[in-house]
């Protein structure tokens, strides 16, 4: 059979598959890119992208319910749900329709199809086969549905972004960063939301404070929030859709469940046996801080690797492993240990670094916290007083910032900037010799004190609400 040669194969064209294509293409390498559904992969078509889309229309049905406080006659009708997924859906066509174009300006082969290894330089698709030096895994992952009882009334994620009307009444599966998102998302835009998780607090690995607040303000806006509830089948009654849990709860009735209960790498249809490649249990792709797998010659990239799931993470490894096949970069590699990441919840939350456990476990005493929580201006004159809290971990003599972690209005614009200093080293005492920008919230990371009564709370503590606090 004839083969087609190439210097590098990447297997799916998401995050991490497209990054590392165009990297070794703009390298003058000869590369193809394989896909079996919609370019843009994961991120584009049912993650990040539609979501963040939700997310502003939530956002601007919290900002109508304010307005009236601010003296502002705005009132809110039924959300227009067809309206706003044609926007979001048309939105998504553009960038699927720009990447189509950039692969084929820049000289990478498209090949659609479901991509199989047939040994360790080559892939079949559409029976087809196709060889490369180099072949990089970049398949990405899948909504999990757990095998219960009646686990099929339930959706995913991806069903979320199919749903053609708005439901009335919702359960979200799950207390991660995706059930949190969906929930808040869904009671903005006018559904009873109940949010179920089988951990004791939601975003369980994030820190506590961050679960805390969640959880309250998720509570001012009417959520339903469950926690230590661990589903253990789905019925349907005269009423619509019962979740039972394990030890006799029950949750109802629902138009719609949504489970929001973690993903499963794709590697189930690769063919990874006939190419040696080792695979865990769960499905990840062990790979070492080089993405190199077992076989030489085969990477593995993005979430199918089973670390920090998020589209940045994917898309710089691919260009750092472009830059170090290609560009004589021996060295070059993703540094893992600071990824900032946000959580669009309502409010959003933004956290890079350790956690105060964390940073305990691996610093003993010499970690210092400061905590500052207080009702931001733009709340201060609404009825439902959403606060903002925040933390920051240092650690040794140096007070070395370790940690960062905010969940508030702007949170998630808030954090890039401090994450260049957490990656950078700062010092608390970097950030205390930065100026403060006024008024705004942001002003509280540069401005945090040990001294309670010193603390200037004149703008943002307008309900008197900043509580101080510094422990060793
Ligand atoms: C609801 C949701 C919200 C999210 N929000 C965010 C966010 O706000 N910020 C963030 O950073 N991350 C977010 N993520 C995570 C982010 O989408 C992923 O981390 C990122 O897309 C991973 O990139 P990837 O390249 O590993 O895989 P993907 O982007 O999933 O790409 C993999 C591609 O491979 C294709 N494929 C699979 N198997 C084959 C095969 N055998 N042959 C050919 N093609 C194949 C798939 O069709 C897919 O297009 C979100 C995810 C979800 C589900």
């Amino acid at each position: 059979m004839n083969k087609q040669q190439y210097d590098l194969i990447a297997i799916g064209a998401g995050s991490g598959g497209l990054a590392v294509a165009e990297q070794v293409a703009a390298l003058g390498k000869r590369v193809a890119i394989v896909e079996s559904g919609r370019i843009g992969g994961t991120c584009v078509n049912n993650g990040c992208v539609p979501k963040k889309v939700m997310w502003y229309a939530a956002n601007l049905a919290h900002a109508v319910d304010d307005a009236r406080h601010f003296g502002i006659d705005a009132r809110r009708g039924a959300t227009d749900w067809n309206k706003l997924v044609q926007g979001r859906e048309t939105y998504i066509r553009n960038i699927n329709d720009y990447w189509d174009g950039y692969v084929t300006d820049n000289g990478i082969d498209r090949i659609h199809g479901h991509a199989r290894f047939v040994d360790n330089r080559t892939i079949a698709v559409n029976g087809q086969h196709y060889s490369a030096d180099h072949i990089v895994i970049a398949t990405g992952s899948q909504p999990i549905i757990p095998p219960v009882n009646g686990a099929h009334l339930g959706t995913t994620s991806d069903g979320f972004f199919e749903l053609d009307h708005l439901p009335e009444r919702v359960a979200v599966i799950g207390g991660g960063y995706i059930g949190v998102e969906l929930s808040g998302v869904l009671q903005a835009l006018g559904s009873a939301v109940t949010n179920i998780a089988l951990e004791d607090r939601l975003l369980e690995r994030f820190d506590p404070m961050i679960s805390t607040v969640l959880e309250q303000e998720m509570d001012k806006q009417g959520i339903n929030v469950r926690t230590s509830f661990h589903v253990d089948a789905l019925a349907r009654s005269a009423e619509g859709i019962v979740v039972h849990s394990k030890d006799g709860q029950v949750e109802q009735a629902f138009d719609a469940v949504i489970w929001a209960v973690g993903r499963r790498p794709n590697t189930d249809s690769l063919g990874l046996e006939k190419a040696g490649i080792s695979v865990l249990g769960n499905g990840v792709i062990p790979v070492d801080a080089y993405e190199n797998t077992n076989i030489p010659g085969i990477y593995a990239i993005g979430d199918i690797t089973g670390r920090a799931a998020l589209t940045p993470v994917a898309i710089a490894a691919g260009r750092k492993l472009a830059e170090r096949l290609f560009n004589n970069s021996p060295d070059s590699r993703v540094n893992y240990d600071t990824i900032p990441s946000v959580v669009f919840a309502h409010p959003p939350i933004a956290t890079v670094g350790l956690t105060e456990a964390q940073a305990r476990n691996q610093y003993g005493h010499e970690v210092t916290v400061y905590h500052s929580e207080f009702t931001p201006m733009r709340h201060a004159l609404s009825t439902h007083g959403s606060v903002t809290a925040m933390k920051l971990v240092c650690a040794g003599n140096s007070e070395k910032v370790v940690g960062i972690h905010i969940i508030g209005d702007n949170a998630d614009e808030m954090l890039q900037g401090f994450a260049v200093a957490v990656t950078m080293g700062a010092t608390k005492a970097d950030f205390d010799n930065t100026m403060a920008i006024h008024p705004s919230s942001a002003e509280e990371l540069v401005t945090m004190r040990s001294d309670v009564a010193a603390k200037d709370t004149e703008i943002n503590d307008v309900d008197a609400g900043n509580e101080w606090k510094r422990s060793a």
